[in-house]
């Protein structure tokens, strides 16, 4: 395969291993690989853009492997993307890579994930696009994650890469010979008990730290292929779980199941 243009961006900040080990993986397998992701630790800020302040980006080469362009923004996942889109590369890349996250980005985590949201940006403008997250947040090998990740996405490269179809990859905390098969997983549906825990500042003033726990992890109820395993329950099986995503949110249910609108005796059609 001839070298791929490749963007590379996280939601954990340029210092973190994982997108080391997928830049440096990258860049191994022969492509030419540009990093732009921000400064700092932004996980969890999902799609958020920064307007009120400026986007202040400086270079970052030295962070990672020879031949590697990097960039560290002071801005938030999707405006990485963004400027490294509209502003700092001079061809639009090939392929676009998320990651890898410290941490597990499975169900509805999706909304909230700074890694999804850099992805989607790259799904929004007609890129391929894949998010890749390490399923633990202790686990520090990167090394089988990043190679997974980098056959995955030049794999579906070769064959066929629909617009429109986000790659959100997640691998077990595991030695890569003890790891299951990869496998096309649904999407499931992530419930948590959003605990707040009060504190008091030097000031006697109270502040909350939001301390979120999983509760249950329940089956996705739309549709998709049900011989397919929910992302949960492969990482559970200690196998890497690959999810289709699109970025179209519209409605899939049945017509009749949407709430009659009679607003002043006339029907909402
Ligand atoms: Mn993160």
């Amino acid at each position: 395969m001839a070298p791929l243009r490749i963007l590379i961006s996280n939601d954990d900040g340029v210092f973190a291993d994982g997108i080391r080990a997928l830049a440096g993986a990258a860049a191994a397998a022969g492509h030419q690989v540009t990093v732009v992701c921000p400064d700092r630790e932004r996980s969890a800020t999902g799609h958020g853009l920064t307007l009120q302040t400026p986007i202040r980006a400086e270079k970052a080469d030295s962070l990672f492997d020879a031949g590697i362009t990097a960039w560290a923004c002071s801005g938030t996942p999707a405006d990485c993307m963004k400027l490294a889109l509209f502003e700092l590369m001079d061809e639009k890349p090939d392929l676009v890579l998320s990651g890898i996250n410290h941490g597990p980005n499975l169900g509805t985590d999706v909304f909230c994930s700074g890694t999804v949201a850099a992805a989607m940006e790259g799904t929004l403008e007609g890129l391929p696009s894949m998010a890749i997250s390490s399923a633990c947040f202790q686990w520090r090998d990167f090394q089988g994650a990043a190679a997974l990740a980098v056959e995955v996405a030049t794999a579906a490269l070769k064959d066929q890469w629909p617009e429109n179809l986000l790659l959100n990859l997640n691998v077990p905390p595991c030695r890569p010979e003890v790891m299951g098969p990869l496998r096309w997983t649904r999407l499931s549906i992530r419930r948590y008990d959003e605990q707040f825990s009060p504190r008091k500042d030097p000031r006697g003033r109270t502040y909350y730290w939001l301390a979120g726990e999983v509760v249950e992890d329940l089956e996705s109820g739309g549709d998709g292929p049900r011989d397919w395993p929910t992302d949960v329950a492969q990482i559970e099986a200690n196998s890497p779980s690959l999810t289709p995503i699109q970025p179209e949110l519209f409605w899939r249910g049945p017509l009749g199941g949407l709430p009659r609108l009679d607003l002043g005796g006339q029907r909402v059609r």
